[in-house]
C-alpha cells in the first residue's frame, strides 16, 4: 500500500514515480481513500516539477480505469466524432459544431468539464437552458446518440470519476495549467468516452492555459501520443485566444450565441472556428469526405437548418427547454463606453475572463453556485475602429456594484491605438 505523504515528497523533490504508485494514488483519490489535501499537495508538486512522458501515460490510464468506459462506436455500429478545447475564454465552439456534425449525419457524443479557473466549461454553460441535464446514464447517452445524432453529457454514470474529482480540485488549487494534467485529463475523458476521432482545439495565448505556441505544441503532442497509444485518430488544431472567441462570454450569454451560429448569424471568428473543426471531424468520419468537402457540408447544414433543427431536437433530449426566451438574463446591463477614437489594439482574453469570474459566471470555489445570467459581450474586438463614446463591451450583472466593477474590468481589458494592429490569424497550425 503506498503512502500519499511518501509520494508527494518524492515528487516534490523531483523523482519520476512508478506507473503503478501513480495508478494507486489516482484510484485511492477516486475511491475516497487519498483525501482532497494530499491529493492537493501532490498536484502542486507536479505543476512545478512536471510529470515524465511515462508518468503522463500511467496518470491518464489510471484515470480511465477510475470509471467505466463505453464502445460507442460499437454500440451505434458508426464511428463516433467528438471535439473537445483546451479551454478559453468564450468558447463555445462544441454547442455549435456537435448540432451541425450530427446534422451531416455523423454521430457526436462527447463528455464536457465544468468551468476551469478563468475559462468557461461546456456542461455550466449548458445548464443556463432550464430543464438541461447533463447527468445521462451510458444507455441513455447511447439511445440519444441513435435518435438525435448527438449528445453532451457530464462526466456520469462513472465515467473517469477520478478526473472529475481532480478537475474540481485543480480548478481551485492553481494548478490547472501543466501540460501533463491538461493532456491526461481531456484524453482519460475522450479513451473513456470512446469516440474513435477526436479534434483538440489547444488555445494558444493570453487567455489559455498555454501561454506560448511552443507550450501548445507540447500539450498537443503529449495528447496526439496518448490518442495514438490508445488507437484514437486525433487531430490538434492550435489557435489564437489571445482575446475572447466571439463576443459573448458567461454560460446563457454563450448558449444565445452558439445558436446564433448554428443558425448562420454567429461572429466571423466564431463562426470560421467552428466551420473549421466541422471539417476536420467530418474528415476524419467515416462518411469518406475530405476537408473541402467536410467544410462545405457543414456550411450546407447551417444554411438549410438542419443543424438548427438539430439544436432544437438535442435540447429537448437532454430536458431543456430550446426556447431561447426561457435563458437566464441578468438584471443589470451597463455598457462599457471608449473614451477615445482610434483602433482597439489588444483586448485581453484573460482580463476579460476574470471580468466574468468576478461577476458571477465562474467559480471561486469548489462548492461556489454560478449565476448563468451574468457575463460580458465584447462588442469590439482587436483591429475593430472605434470612435469616442461606442459601446465597446456590455457587462451583464446581478446588480449595480458589480456591473460597475466589472465595467471597470473590462474597460481595462481594451487596449486602444490609432492604428490598426497587424493581423493576426485565428488558426496557428494544425499537428496530427
Ligand atoms: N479541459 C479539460 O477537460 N481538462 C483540463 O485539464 C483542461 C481543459
Amino acid at each position: 500500500m503506498i503512502r500519499p505523504a511518501e509520494l508527494i515528497e518524492r515528487k516534490r523533490d523531483g523523482a519520476e514515480l512508478a506507473p503503478d504508485e501513480l495508478s494507486e494514488l489516482v484510484l485511492g483519490y477516486a475511491r475516497g481513500d487519498v483525501p482532497d489535501y494530499q491529493m492537493a499537495a501532490f498536484l502542486m508538486a507536479v505543476y512545478f516539477r512536471g510529470l515524465s512522458g511515462e508518468e503522463t501515460f500511467a496518470l491518464a490510464d489510471a484515470m480511465v480505469e477510475s470509471g467505466d468506459t463505453i464502445d460507442l462506436g460499437a454500440a451505434l455500429g458508426r464511428k463516433v466524432v467528438d471535439k473537445h478545447s483546451t479551454g478559453g475564454v468564450g468558447d463555445k465552439t462544441s454547442l455549435a459544431v456537435g448540432p451541425i456534425v450530427a446534422a451531416c449525419g455523423v454521430p457526436f457524443g462527447k463528455m464536457s468539464g465544468r468551468g476551469l479557473g478563468h475559462t468557461g466549461g461546456t456542461l455550466d454553460k449548458l445548464e443556463s437552458i432550464p430543464g438541461f441535464r447533463v447527468e445521462l446514464s451510458v444507455d441513455e447517452l447511447v439511445a440519444q446518440v441513435r435518435e438525435v445524432g448527438m449528445a453532451i453529457i457530464g462526466q456520469t454514470g462513472d465515467l473517469v470519476p477520478a478526473d472529475k474529482m481532480l478537475y474540481a480540485l485543480r480548478d481551485v488549487t492553481a494548478t490547472v495549467d501543466n501540460v501533463s494534467l491538461i493532456a491526461a485529463s481531456i484524453m482519460s475523458k475522450k479513451i473513456a468516452s470512446g469516440a474513435e476521432a477526436i479534434v483538440l482545439d489547444v488555445k494558444v495565448g493570453d487567455g489559455a492555459f498555454m501561454k506560448t505556441i511552443d507550450d501548445a505544441r507540447e500539450l498537443a503532442g503529449t495528447m496526439i501520443e496518448l490518442g495514438r497509444r490508445a488507437r484514437r485518430d486525433t487531430v490538434c488544431v492550435l489557435t489564437d485566444m489571445d482575446q475572447p472567441l466571439g463576443r459573448a462570454v458567461g454560460n446563457a450569454l454563450e448558449v444565445r450565441e452558439a445558436l446564433d451560429m448554428v443558425r448562420g448569424e454567429g461572429p466571423a471568428d466564431f463562426t470560421e472556428l467552428v466551420l473549421d473543426a466541422c471539417a476536420h471531424l467530418l474528415a476524419l468520419s467515416d462518411l469518406g469526405v475530405g476537408e473541402e468537402e467536410g467544410r462545405v457540408l457543414a456550411e450546407q447544414a447551417v444554411a438549410n437548418s438542419s443543424a438548427a433543427d438539430v439544436w432544437v431536437r438535442w435540447i429537448e433530449a437532454q430536458g431543456g427547454d430550446p426556447d431561447e426566451s426561457s435563458l437566464p438574463v441578468a438584471s443589470v446591463v451597463r455598457e462599457v463606453i471608449s473614451p477615445r477614437t482610434g483602433h482597439v489594439a489588444r483586448l485581453g482574453a484573460n482580463a476579460v475572463g476574470i471580468a466574468a469570474l468576478h461577476l458571477g459566471a465562474g467559480r471561486a470555489s469548489k462548492e461556489d453556485e454560478i449565476d448563468h445570467s451574468v457575463g460580458v459581450v465584447c462588442h469590439r474586438k482587436r483591429g475593430d475602429p472605434v470612435e469616442q463614446g461606442d459601446v465597446l463591451a456590455e457587462v451583464h450583472a446581478r446588480d449595480e456594484a458589480s456591473a460597475d466593477a466589472g465595467a471597470a474590468e473590462v474597460l481595462a481589458a481594451y487596449e486602444l491605438s490609432d492604428a490598426p494592429p497587424a493581423a493576426q490569424p485565428l488558426v496557428l497550425d494544425v499537428l496530427t
